[in-house]
């Protein structure tokens, strides 16, 4: 029997946990606080937006939204970014990008102090992830998809991974992940000549292209564990991940449905990341 692995089960129980730490830091006088950057109304920013403000508030975290207008300059975004680092009461910032076509997008993103850096965007915080330096955190898509691993007890270590995907926002950090792990880590991408090769021979697929029915049934191999990442509009309305859940769940012997699947696990990742923050800033 397929295992479908529940991102609502794995956020609860994240959520759970941190309740106990923020109501620990506020005893200490700590009270843990994110800032979101918005430009425009891009509908994918501001559902994320709402997602986040609702996880926030269901813990007791404070959040700052700065919505700018549309005509926005790079110079005022990076003034933005630039008072968010300066205020001691912030913990963590996440910069909802893309940014403007015309914005310098690694100029921009490494304005954010790595510290407060609770999405894992910056240069310093990505190297973090190969070095093994805790230097900022892991992108949240990233922590949530081992997470969910981490939840349901699937074993990692040794195991033979493949990514569909080499983004900075998720194929690559995830690569790392699991190779911090221990386990061995293929790569594929838009120039992989033949994508299925590779994707038969993992004990664990991480789907993660942004293409619909991009991973299909004589893709995959009986008893895989696959984390569909990718989201994507299906026909009928809704959304849908990379994996033709209809025909390839029954071969996998677990899978990370679209929607309920990762994305459901993200929030609580900042959440945690944003109160991990907090408790930093109260060491010596
Ligand atoms: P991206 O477009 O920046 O990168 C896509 C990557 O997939 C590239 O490396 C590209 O080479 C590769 N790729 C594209 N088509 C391919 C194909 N046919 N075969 C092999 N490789 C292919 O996208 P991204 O920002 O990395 O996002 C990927 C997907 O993950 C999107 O659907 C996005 O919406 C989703 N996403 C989900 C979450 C979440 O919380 N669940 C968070 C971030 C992104």
């Amino acid at each position: 029997m397929t295992q479908i692995f529940s991102g609502k089960e794995v956020a609860a129980r994240i959520s759970s946990q941190l309740a106990d730490e923020v109501s620990t830091l506020k005893a200490e006088n700590v009270f843990p606080k994110l800032a979101i950057v918005r430009i425009g109304e891009r509908l994918s920013d501001v559902r994320y937006e709402h997602g986040a403000l609702n996880r926030c508030s269901k813990l007791g975290i404070e959040v700052q939204v700065h919505a700018l207008p549309e005509q926005t300059t790079q110079q005022e975004l990076v003034n933005v970014i630039r008072a968010i680092n300066e205020d001691p009461s912030i913990h963590g910032c996440l910069l909802l990008r893309p940014f403007p076509k015309n914005f310098d997008d690694a100029y921009v993103r490494n304005c954010l102090a790595p510290e407060k850096d609770v999405d894992g965007i910056t240069d310093a915080s990505l190297a973090g992830l190969v070095t093994g330096t805790p230097t900022g955190f892991s992108p949240c898509t990233a922590a949530a998809c081992m997470a969910v691993l981490d939840h349901y007890h699937i074993p990692v270590e040794g195991q033979n991974v493949v990514v569909i995907g080499a983004s900075l926002v998720i194929g690559r950090p995830v690569a790392m992940e699991f190779l911090k792990r221990e386990a061995t880590v293929t790569i594929c991408h838009i120039k992989t000549r033949d994508v299925a090769l590779y994707t038969r021979t993992a004990d664990i697929l991480v789907a993660a292209a942004g293409h619909r029915n991009l991973v299909t049934a004589d893709m995959v191999k009986p008893g895989q564990i696959i984390l569909d990442v990718g989201i994507n509009a299906a026909p009928g309305g809704g959304l849908c991940g990379d994996v033709d859940f209809e025909h390839v769940s029954p071969i996998a012997a677990g899978i990370t449905p679209v929607p309920g699947g990762i994305g459901s696990v993200t929030t609580s990742i900042l959440a945690q990341h944003v109160v991990q923050s907090a408790a930093k800033a109260t060491l010596p």
